[in-house]
C-alpha cells in the first residue's frame, strides 16, 4: 500500500525504512533518491492547527515550538478555551460567596480566619476557598484578555 505522505507518522516510518538501505548498493541509491524527495515533501508542508485550521509558518516543527504554544493560548476553538471559561465561571461564583477577589484581600482574610474561633470544619473549607481563589487569580501580566481575542 502507498504510504500516506500527508501523515507525519507515515513519513517518519518511511524515512526510517529508507535510511536502513546501504547507499552503495543500487537499492540503497534508490533509497537516497526517495529520501531526497521526502525532504522536499517535508520542506513544503504546512502545519495547521487541528482545531481551527490556522496555518503555521512553513517549517514550524509539530512540537515544542513557541509558535505552537502561542497559538494554543489564543486559538478560539482549542478545548482549553472551554475549560478556561468554566474556570472563570466557578471563580466568579466563589468570589460571590467569599466576597473578596484580590490577593491582598485574600491574604488578609486568611490571617483573620486562622485566628478566628469558628468551627474547625468551617475554618478548613473557608481556607480552601481562599486558596482556590488565590491559585486562580487572573495573571496580572495578561493584558485584560479572556473575553474576545486580538485576531
Ligand atoms: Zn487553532
Amino acid at each position: 500500500m502507498m504510504p500516506d505522505l500527508t501523515s507525519e507518522r507515515e513519513r517518519a516510518k518511511l524515512r526510517k525504512l529508507l535510511e536502513r538501505g546501504d547507499p552503495k548498493s543500487s537499492s540503497g541509491l534508490r533509497n537516497e533518491v526517495a529520501l531526497a524527495l521526502l525532504d522536499k515533501v517535508e520542506e513544503g508542508r504546512v502545519l495547521t492547527c487541528v482545531y481551527c485550521g490556522h496555518e503555521y509558518p512553513e517549517g514550524t516543527p509539530s512540537w515544542g515550538s513557541d509558535l505552537l504554544t502561542e497559538h494554543i493560548r489564543t486559538c478560539e476553538k482549542h478545548p482549553m478555551r472551554d475549560l478556561e471559561s468554566k474556570l472563570a465561571q466557578l471563580r466568579r461564583a466563589l468570589v460571590g460567596l467569599v466576597g473578596l477577589d484580590t490577593r491582598e484581600e485574600l491574604e488578609a482574610m486568611e490571617a483573620v480566619v486562622r485566628l478566628s474561633t469558628i468551627p474547625e470544619k468551617d475554618r478548613a473549607s473557608t481556607i480552601d476557598a481562599i486558596h482556590a481563589l488565590m491559585d486562580t487569580l487572573p495573571a496580572s501580566a495578561a493584558p485584560a484578555g479572556g473575553e474576545g481575542q486580538s485576531l
